[in-house]
């Protein structure tokens, strides 16, 4: 016998307890506390609801999808124009021509309750319909019909896939660089080195704005460095699509060799098949031990160096001194150069996020690092969930800048709420777009949802049974 608490639900179906319960509450369920239990029916109801909705919305588009093309050549009797303001007992029977009562008694007569001016789900309307042999279509406009279709931003990523078939149109961009490794190994001094005496003495002023992300030129070419790296850099990123960061550096301690973590970055950047540098860092210690390190990149990596016949790039350094670290932007630029990275120039227009905030005097902004095409004043964007006009574009400067082109990293003021830190910023045309496409990836998300809790009540019946 299982019984469960209401906050216990709530849990389990990822729902705020006080949201579950008001939900029991219109579905006429009384539940006095979050402590109160929850029994097998009640879980039954439930299920039956989410199930209804998806099923709903289901029908709601094979119905618009088929009706097009049925309505012409089965043209015999004229079927009945639904819209969802018909979805009602009275208003149905209305568009049906046949008295609510008669619907009551017929249904009643079969086992079914109806309600005069109940509401009617598309499947109880079909099923009325058929009942007096009348043939149903529905509104082209109904809102829920765009629910169901694609995923706008599938429909986003799809665009610049099918441009990057193109190469030649594709033109080479300054390469991405995440810094990863060990806790302690020195990737904040390695990016505070590099920082310090690549921007700040050179820069007016010399003050640095941390936007989690800064460029640096080197021979004249620049480099772009993520400041605050998170796996999610490869996972979340390449799942929609574009990948963050175009190099590794993975900095593996001289004292301390080969770490978890650093084994963990080195899996991370495989599996996205973003090619790696190693930074033997520390070599200043007198303990550092670089032929032992080197050797740990072999038996634990299967990292070869290249003075050792194989093709990793393995430069000693010590971010504290600055050691070698000159000799380390050379080889990133080298092996950028290999890789041919490169983007679309102009538009379309995409950015991947690094963070996103709320700030004191901003609001919600995004980080990010223009991935194709140029980002500039006035653009609408969306990201997932957030849309918003781009009021503001600061660079890693602190400085206001009309337009980012690629691999450059700003703080992109101007959205209406705080954008999801994973997401990719897409330049659509007008508001309207970018409201419509936020709209649809809401719709998504809320079925979603109720899919994930169909599902899981599906299981916590099992379990009760
Ligand atoms: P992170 O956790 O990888 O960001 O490591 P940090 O950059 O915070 O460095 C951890 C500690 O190692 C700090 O005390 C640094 O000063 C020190 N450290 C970093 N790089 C070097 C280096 O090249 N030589 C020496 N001697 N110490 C270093
Ligand atoms: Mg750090």
């Amino acid at each position: 016998m299982g019984r469960l608490r209401v906050y216990e639900l709530a849990k389990q179906l990822d729902m705020d307890t006080k949201e579950l319960m008001h939900e029991l509450e219109e579905l006429g369920i009384e539940v006095k506390s979050h402590m109160s239990f929850i029994d097998e029916e009640t879980v039954n109801i439930l299920l039956d609801i989410y199930k209804q909705t998806l099923d709903e919305e289901e029908e709601l588009v094979e119905a618009t999808k088929k009706e097009s093309t049925k309505e012409k050549a089965e043209a015999k009797k004229p079927p009945v124009h639904i819209t969802e303001e018909d979805l009602r007992l009275d208003k149905f029977a209305e568009k049906i021509k046949v008295p609510q009562n008669r619907i009551i008694q017929d249904f009643f007569m079969r086992g079914e309750v109806l309600k005069p001016g109940q509401p009617l789900s598309i499947s109880l309307a079909k099923k009325i319909a058929k009942l007096y042999d009348v043939r149903l279509t529905f509104e082209e406009a109904e809102p829920k019909e765009q629910v169901v279709i694609e995923n706008p931003l599938e429909e986003l990523k799809r665009k610049f896939e099918e441009l990057y078939k193109d190469k030649d149109k594709l033109v080479p961009r300054p390469p991405v660089v995440t810094v990863m490794g060990h806790v302690d190994h020195g990737k904040t001094t390695l990016l505070d080195y590099i920082r310090k005496t690549r921007i700040a003495e050179k820069e007016e002023g010399g003050i640095t704005q941390s936007i989690g992300a800064y460029q640096v030129e080197v021979d004249g070419k620049k480099i772009t460095f993520i400041d605050t790296p998170g796996h999610e850099v490869f996972t979340e990123m390449r799942a929609r699509g574009a990948q963050a960061t175009d190099i590794v550096v993975l900095v593996v301690a001289a004292d301390d060799g080969v770490m978890p973590q650093t084994i963990e970055a080195y899996n991370h950047a495989k599996s996205a098949n973003v090619p790696i540098i190693v930074a033997i860092n520390k070599i200043d210690k007198p303990n550092a031990n670089v032929e032992l390190t080197k050797q740990d990149l072999v038996t634990k990596l299967n990292l070869i160096p290249e003075e050792w016949g194989g093709d990793t790039i393995v430069v000693p350094i010590s971010a504290r001194n600055g050691t070698n670290v000159d000799t380390l932007l050379e080889m990133i630029l080298l092996v950028a150069e290999m890789q041919d990275i490169r983007c679309i120039p102009d538009e379309p227009v995409r950015a991947v996020t690094i963070e996103t905030k709320l700030d004191k005097g901003y609001g919600p902004v995004a980080n990010a690092i223009v991935k194709d095409g140029v980002l500039k004043v006035g653009d609408y964007v969306v990201a997932g969930k957030s849309y918003g006009k781009v009021k503001a574009l600061i660079d890693d400067k602190g400085r206001r800048i009309k337009e980012a082109t690629p691999s450059t990293p700003v703080m992109i003021v101007g959205f209406e709420e705080l954008p999801d830190p994973h997401s990719i910023i897409y330049v659509v045309e007008s508001k309207e777009k970018a409201v419509e496409i936020v709209e649809k990836v809401k719709e998504l998300e809320a079925r979603e949802l109720r899919k994930k809790r169909q599902i899981k009540l599906e299981e916590i019946l099992k379990k009760m049974q």
